[in-house]
């Protein structure tokens, strides 16, 4: 098969393990940067138009789309999509995942448990909003942050008050969730291909730090999940259309909830922990329906 990999970068160990693993099966691989493709649209075949000439045959795509390229990002997965082309991630999935309020959304319809969150207009009334979550502690999340950038702990409630006020006065779109205490600063990353959770590991943030991001100094290891949490996971992707995700989730006494669902989740930290071989995963899947 041609596969083409979306990703900015062949060099990020994501990318290469899945050129690796993707030779390995026998295919013919490419790296496409997706900020230099140019998109012909006219009333015969969508084409793409890539380093001076029209793209070649591909039966699959891999987008591996970055936050801050995610609007040019999707127009190609949709152009390949146009054209009939396999891909792991949709378009339309893709765009979903990056918005932190639609996904909480599309999980709660799907009936999935999540730690409450509220959402306004900027409202005045702060005192209510954070009383809605249940006071303080409570978390702060700009709605497009990613790495643990962006997501506050406010301590206290003059904290909280102080913190989304500053937020509504530059105009910074948040959600308000109630803080998860018993998390104890982990949580459960669950890699998801093709409806089959391939892997699952624990990360802890650093001392100190309730945010358990790796990018923020968080060290995962190997866990097993739970029936309950590894349904969740499932669930999780499959509402949102994902063909290959990395569901987050946080341990609560009410059993897992869903933080966010990754559409381009990273591989390095998730092979390391399990000793999985991911990339194999993933292009296995595209054999499987292209
Ligand atoms: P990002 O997209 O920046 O990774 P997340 O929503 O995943 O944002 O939050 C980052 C980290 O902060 C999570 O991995 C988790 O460890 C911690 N965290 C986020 N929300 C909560 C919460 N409601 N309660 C407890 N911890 C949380
Ligand atoms: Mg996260």
């Amino acid at each position: 098969m041609n596969i083409k990999i979306l990703s900015r970068n062949s060099s990020l160990y994501s990318t290469r393990r899945l050129v690796e693993a993707a030779k390995k099966r026998g295919h013919h691989v490419e790296v496409i940067d997706p900020l230099k493709c140019d998109l012909i649209i006219e009333k015969k075949k969508p084409s793409i138009f890539y380093k001076g000439k029209i793209l070649g045959e591909t039966d699959a795509v891999i987008p591996r789309i970055g936050a801050s390229i995610t609007f040019y990002g999707t127009a190609v997965v949709r152009q390949f999509e146009m054209n009939g082309v396999f891909t792991t991630t949709t378009g339309q999935s893709l765009m979903r995942s990056r918005d932190k309020l639609r996904s909480l959304q599309i999980l709660s319809r799907a009936r999935l448990g999540l730690p409450k969150t509220i959402f306004t207009n900027y409202s005045k009334d702060v005192g209510e909003v954070i009383a809605h979550v249940g006071g303080a502690p409570l978390i702060i999340k700009l709605l497009e942050g990613t790495q643990g950038l962006g997501v506050v702990l406010a301590e206290t409630q003059n904290a909280a008050e102080s913190v989304i006020e500053a937020f509504n006065g530059l105009q910074a779109r948040v959600i308000v969730q109630e803080f998860i205490k018993e998390a104890g600063g982990a949580d459960i990353r669950a890699f998801v291909v093709d409806g089959q959770v391939v892997g699952a590991m624990k990360r802890q943030g650093k001392e100190g730090e309730f945010r358990s991001n790796l990018h923020r100094g968080g060290i995962a290891s190997l866990i097993e999940l739970s029936d309950e949490e590894e349904a969740a996971a499932i669930k999780a992707a499959k509402a949102m259309g994902l063909g290959v995700a990395g569901v987050d989730m946080l341990q609560s006494s009410r059993g897992p909830l869903i933080l966010e669902v990754n559409s381009s989740p990273g591989l390095e930290g998730i092979e390391a922990a399990t000793g999985k071989d991911i990339a194999k995963s993933i292009i296995r899947y595209i054999e499987r329906h292209s």
